[in-house]
């Protein structure tokens, strides 16, 4: 580590709070898939602020987006209209299919306004006592008390209580399961078609249909989470079009806007006229600076031929990551992918990986890849080739 890496490490180390394990790299600038740490080494970007810059780094037009919108108007409160917020909702809208969009700043944010609306639907139609939400054991869902009530992994149930009531957890995948517990204390089912951070896991097809039949007979609404699945991540706008389905609501954050914090939360038909005046509110939500971002991002998405690259790449990835001994499985769809290691250990590789230029992320016990929807493929094999070489050493 070179000396201007420790120098900021030391300082942060003092002054921020040490809730993150984090690596010892201080990253002063990036351009495209490619960042450089205050030594001036380099790195490919495989993981890319976990899912968060979807464009890459700076990417130009992006840049230039943010920038004429930070230069004209930087924030104005939620009591006024900003033409870029308008622009925004309406593109998000049109590609994803809703009918309109809360604006928040994180994915907890978005899921929590999920979560409220969801209640009150059930609240508005059939009065109190209909309040559970169904969540599935593995979840992840936010930081938050209620999105980390709603989380379903007994690890994040700790030193925080009382945690928030009305989240009942089933087994991925099991519809006797969910069956038995969709009784009529519950409102909504919520559910990631792929699982993140719990180990890059999707959801059987039979499962998910099961889960909307079973909801829709019922009148439950189904929520999905997303947050780390949306916006091109899979090579859909969304991952519930791989599964066919489109849930009631579907919130969305990490590379909305390139980077720049921004969560939303989509609703159809049913849900749209849910939360009204003083219901619900966010001081930052749909700030124009990341609005402009935003429209940065789904422009570039819409483009002809951005998705379907996004699905070659990933093939590309799959095929020559499965030519490694060393690899068991992967698992995910599109470029949110999970790769099973047969012995070596995801925490060692992605260490090692660090020290030879290539940024890498794990997901439980398997090394996760979440790189730039932008990235090339001299820039995915030069990064292939250093992740092959520690696998296989
Ligand atoms: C990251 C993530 C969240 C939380 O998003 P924040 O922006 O950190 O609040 C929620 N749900 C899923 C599926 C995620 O991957």
């Amino acid at each position: 580590m070179n000396s201007s890496n420790e120098k900021t490490i030391s300082k942060f180390d003092k002054y921020v709070t040490h809730s993150y394990g984090r690596y010892p790299l201080a990253i002063k600038k990036g351009q495209g898939r490619r960042c450089t740490d205050e030594s001036g080494k380099d790195y490919i970007d495989f993981g890319s602020g976990i899912g968060t810059n979807s464009l890459g780094y700076c990417d130009e037009k992006w840049a230039d987006m943010v920038c004429e919108q930070v230069r004209s108007l930087q924030h104005c409160s939620n009591y006024y209209y900003t033409e870029i917020q308008a622009q925004f909702a309406e593109k998000l809208c049109e590609i994803t299919g809703y009918k309109s969009v809360f604006f928040g700043n994180s994915g907890a944010e978005a899921n929590e306004c999920a979560i409220k609306t969801a209640r009150k639907y059930s609240f508005d139609k059939y009065g109190k006592g209909r309040h559970n939400i169904i969540t599935l054991v593995n979840s992840f869902h936010g930081r938050t008390l209620a999105t980390l009530s709603a989380t379903g992994q007994e690890v994040f149930h700790n030193y925080f209580f009382p945690f928030v009531e009305g989240f009942i957890n089933v087994e991925a995948n099991n519809t006797d399961d969910l069956k038995s517990k969709l009784d009529d204390t519950v409102c909504a089912v919520m559910l990631e078609y792929i699982q993140g951070e719990g180990g890059v896991n999707a959801l059987d097809k039979e499962f998910v249909d099961a889960v909307y039949e079973l909801c829709s007979e019922k009148d439950i609404l189904v929520i999905a989470d997303e947050v780390q699945t949306g916006v091109g991540r899979t090579g859909k706008m969304l991952a519930g079009e791989h599964f066919g389905k489109k849930a009631d609501i579907t919130t969305l954050a990490k590379g909305i806007a390139g980077g720049i914090p921004m969560g939303a939360c989509l609703f159809n038909e049913k849900t749209c006229g849910v939360l009204t005046p003083s219901t619900h509110g966010s001081t930052f939500g749909g700030n124009p600076v990341a609005c402009a971002g935003g429209l940065a991002v789904l422009e570039r998405i819409d483009e002809d031929g951005f998705l379907s690259e996004v699905e070659k790449k990933a093939e590309f990835i799959k095929t020559r990551l499965l030519e490694c001994s060393e690899v068991e499985s992967v698992s995910g769809i599109g470029l949110m992918i999970g790769i099973t290691l047969k012995s070596k250990n995801a925490a060692e590789v992605v260490k090692k990986a660090l020290e030879r230029g290539l940024l890498l992320l794990t997901a439980k016990q398997k090394v996760r890849l979440l790189p730039p929807l932008t990235i090339s493929y001299d820039e995915l094999n030069d990064g292939l080739n250093i992740l092959q070489e520690i696998l296989e050493e």
